[in-house]
This record gives C-alpha cells, sequence and structure tokens, in this order.
C-alpha cells in the first residue's frame, strides 16, 4: 500500500458531495443519520446530477490508483469500487466527504474491509476495539491506516525475504496497533495469492530494472533482441537509437505500471539487503532509480 497523490475533485462534484453532506449532518439522532446516508447512497445513480458526480469521482481517484487503476490495498486486482476509509454505516459524517474514499477491487471492498474499523478506546491510550455494526463508534480515532492521509510505510515494513508486512512500531503503542489492526482487516498476508504475487514481483522488478539497464547501454538491434527477446515494441523501421529510445519509454511505462508498487518501493528503501549483483545495479543507475521511484 502507498499514500495516494491527492488531486482536486471538480468544484462542481465537491458542492454537490457537501450538499449531501449537509443533508445527512441536518438529522439529530445516529439511527437518523446513517438511515440517510444510506437512502442517499442508495439514490445515488438516480439523477443526474449525482450521477455525473459520481461518475467525476470515480474517474478522478481512478487517477489517483497505484500502477493502472490497481486496488489501493492489494495493489493486485482492479480498483473498481468507492471505498469509504471510515465506513458511512459507522460515521455517516464522513460519507459524502472527498477525503474519505479511495478506489478498492471488490474482494476488498466487500470481502475484507466492508464495513470494519478499529477505534483507539480510551482517546489517546493505544487499545483498540472493533466498532459493532449498527452501534455509533463510542470513540472517533480510527486504528486503521488512512492512506489519503497516512504513508502506510511509516507503520509497516516488508520483510523481503517473506513478503509480508510487519509492523514498525514497538508493541504497546499506537503505531503498532494502527499497523496491526489494519493487517488483520484487510488480511494482507493471509491471503496466500498476494504473497505468491508479491515475491513474484520482487523478482520481476529486478528483472525489468536490469533488462531497462542492459538496453540503455546496447549498441544494435541484434543486443537488444539478445537482451529482451521478442518484443513487440523494437520497432526496426526506424534508425537504430530512436528506436532504442522508443523501446526504453515502453520498458519504463510496463516497469512503472507492474501490480504491487509498494514491493519496488521496499527494495529501493532496503537495498543492503538486496544481492550484490542488484545493490551494484541501483548504484551505477541512480538517475533511473529515481525515474522509476514511485
Ligand atoms: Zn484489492
Amino acid at each position: 500500500m502507498l499514500k495516494l497523490i491527492d488531486k482536486t475533485l471538480p468544484t462542481k462534484a465537491q458542492d454537490r458531495l457537501q450538499k449531501l453532506q449537509s443533508k445527512v449532518n441536518a438529522k439529530t439522532t445516529f439511527k437518523e443519520r446513517t438511515k440517510k446516508v444510506s437512502d442517499l447512497w442508495e439514490d445515488k445513480t438516480e439523477t443526474d446530477i449525482d450521477k455525473e458526480t459520481f461518475s467525476t469521482i470515480k474517474t478522478t481517484l481512478t487517477t489517483m490508483c497505484v500502477g493502472v487503476g490497481l486496488c489501493n490495498y492489494c495493489e493486485q486486482n482492479e480498483a473498481s469500487d468507492i471505498e469509504h476509509i471510515l465506513p458511512k454505516s459507522l460515521f455517516p459524517e464522513e460519507a459524502f466527504v472527498w477525503e474519505n474514499y479511495l478506489l478498492a477491487c471488490k474482494h476488498c471492498n466487500t470481502t475484507y474491509k466492508s464495513d470494519k474499523i478499529d477505534i483507539f478506546n480510551p482517546a489517546q491510550s493505544h487499545q483498540t476495539e472493533r466498532v459493532e455494526r449498527g452501534t455509533e463508534p463510542p470513540a472517533k480515532e480510527i486504528a486503521f491506516i488512512h492512506l489519503r492521509k497516512e504513508n502506510p510505510l511509516d507503520f509497516l515494513e516488508l520483510d523481503l525475504d517473506d513478503c509480508r508486512f510487519y509492523p514498525k512500531a514497538k508493541p504497546n503503542t499506537r503505531e503498532f496497533a494502527k499497523a496491526v489492526c489494519t493487517l488483520d482487516i484487510l488480511q494482507l498476508d493471509e491471503r496466500d495469492t498476494l504473497v505468491r504475487y508479491r515475491e513474484s514481483a520482487f523478482k520481476d522488478f529486478a528483472n525489468r530494472f536490469e533488462e531497462i539497464v542492459r538496453v540503455g547501454k546496447a549498441q544494435s538491434f541484434e543486443e537488444i533482441e539478445a537482451i529482451t527477446k521478442a518484443k513487440p515494441a523494437l520497432d526496426k523501421t526506424l534508425p537504430f537509437v530512436d528506436s532504442r529510445e522508443k523501446l526504453l519509454e515502453q520498458l519504463k511505462k510496463d516497469f512503472k505500471e507492474q501490480e504491487h508498487p509498494t514491493v519496488w518501493l521496499e527494495m529501493i528503501q532496503q537495498k543492503a539487503k538486496l544481492s550484490l549483483s542488484l545493490q551494484k545495479l541501483f548504484d551505477e543507475n541512480p538517475v533511473l532509480l529515481l525515474e522509476l521511484t514511485p
């Protein structure tokens, strides 16, 4: 997971969201507010203005996703659902708030995150509890990494040996609790396929980086073909240097669109744990490394 890079929501959509939120806030009790949220959310495709608003929201959120429209939680599946970081059924005051949205895949949104959230209770402590479905949270500070506001890599570290996430902070701290609760809700280490995909992403990133370096140094079409094996992007109708540049652009684009960019970021941050040959490659190509850093 990576912190989302913020984009501004167009004013028209922002205004509409505020109007919807004010309808919720006008209600007196928690029950009335959650009922209003549920009704408004159900109806959001009923009118042209709301259809347009939520289409704008989805489009803007898509541009903020990792890779090309990848789920911001698992970094593996296609991001399709508008996900409320603070669940709308428990935090009605955040239901129509732009900063509470991100795009997640169906799997993460409905199977794992759903309306689950942990909170710190008592406030300011490092003790957490899961908010019960349908009840007003007894405290408002969430024990869940807020990807619109927080950098998950301040809380979590990917172990490059087993490709699982571990809390960075010491036990009995709020940072530790937040990391544990986030992992527990999203089950990022329990889903075997995800762990396996991260392992293969690790190898893939290393191979692709080496490939880009070698193509950059190649002096003939034959040399490139030997490195890349039949890559369709190699355009032999162009002069060699132009063709090599075109291919390099394509390879870099593909690299940046790879699933699991967190794995790559952790490879850079934990360089000392990589093989000596990969460390050497990193040291010799600082500009390329910077260019490919998410
Ligand atoms: Zn997902």
